[in-house]
C-alpha cells in the first residue's frame, strides 16, 4: 500500500491497482523481452500519473466548491475521489465531476503543446495522430525522426500520455455508472431507473465494439459495468 498527501489531499494506492495497470500495459502478454517489459513499465508510470491528475481534478475542484475533506484512492479498476462531508449544489457537483476528465484533457493539451514548442506544430500533429489513431507518420521531419530513434523510451512515454488522456478521457464520458459520464447523466436524467437503462444499453454496445476490435480487457470491463447497472434496474422495479 502506497500512501502520501499532496495539496492537502491524502492519497492511497492499493496493491490491486498495480495489477490492473500491469494487465492494461500488456506486461502479461506472452513472454515479454527486456525492452517490452520496459515499455510496459513506462505505460504503468504514464497511467498512474494520468489517473492521479484526473482524481486531483475531482478532489481539488470538489473541495473548492463543496468543502469537506477530499480523499483519493486508486484501486483495481481505476481511481476514486470523494469529499467527506462536502455539500454540493447540482451545478457544483457537475463541475466537480467534469473537473476529472477536464484535468486529463488539460494534461493532453499540455503534452501536445510541449511537443509543438519542441518540434513545431506539424511534427506534433503527425506524432499525436500516429499515437492516437495509428495512422502512418507521413511528413515527419528528419529532426524529429532522429530524436524519436535516439530517445525511443522517452517518446513512448510521451505517446502513452497522449493516448491515455485522450482515449480514457472519452471512454470515461460514456453515460455508464460509475464512470464520470454516468455520474453527469445521473444529475440530469430522472428517474434513476432510466439512468441505469441508458448505462446497460451503452455498456452492452461497448462490449460488442470491444469484441469486434478484439480488445478482451475492454469487453470484460464494459461487460462488468453492464451487469452492475443491470442489477440496479431491478431494485427500481
Ligand atoms: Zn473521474
Amino acid at each position: 500500500m502506497v500512501r502520501f498527501t499532496l495539496f492537502g489531499v491524502p492519497v492511497e494506492i492499493q496493491p490491486w491497482f498495480w495489477l490492473g495497470a500491469a494487465m492494461l500495459s500488456g506486461a502479461f502478454s506472452g513472454n515479454p523481452t527486456r525492452e517490452e517489459f520496459l515499455l510496459s513499465l513506462l505505460f504503468i508510470i504514464a497511467a498512474t500519473i494520468s489517473i492521479l491528475v484526473h482524481e486531483f481534478g475531482h478532489a481539488l475542484v470538489g473541495r473548492r466548491l463543496g468543502g469537506g475533506r477530499a480523499n483519493i484512492v486508486l484501486w483495481a479498476l481505476g481511481g476514486l475521489a470523494y469529499n467527506e462531508g462536502g455539500r454540493f449544489t447540482r451545478s457544483g457537483r457537475f463541475w466537480m465531476i467534469a473537473a476529472g476528465p477536464g484535468a486529463g484533457f488539460a494534461l493532453f493539451a499540455l503534452v501536445f503543446l510541449i511537443l509543438a514548442v519542441a518540434f513545431g506544430p506539424q511534427d506534433a500533429m503527425v506524432f499525436t495522430a500516429f499515437e492516437l489513431f495509428h495512422v502512418r507518420s507521413q511528413g515527419i521531419s528528419p529532426r524529429m525522426m532522429d530524436f524519436l530513434t535516439n530517445n525511443f523510451p522517452f517518446m513512448k512515454l510521451t505517446g502513452d500520455f497522449l493516448w491515455i488522456n485522450f482515449w480514457w478521457g472519452i471512454l470515461n464520458l460514456l453515460p455508464v455508472l460509475p464512470l464520470d459520464g454516468g455520474r453527469i447523466t445521473e444529475l440530469y436524467v430522472k428517474p434513476q431507473k432510466r439512468v441505469y437503462q441508458i448505462a446497460v444499453v451503452t455498456a452492452a454496445a461497448m462490449v460488442a465494439f470491444a469484441l469486434f476490435r478484439g480488445s478482451l480487457y475492454m469487453a470484460f470491463f464494459f461487460g462488468f459495468l453492464a451487469y452492475q447497472n443491470y442489477k440496479e434496474i431491478d431494485t427500481y422495479r
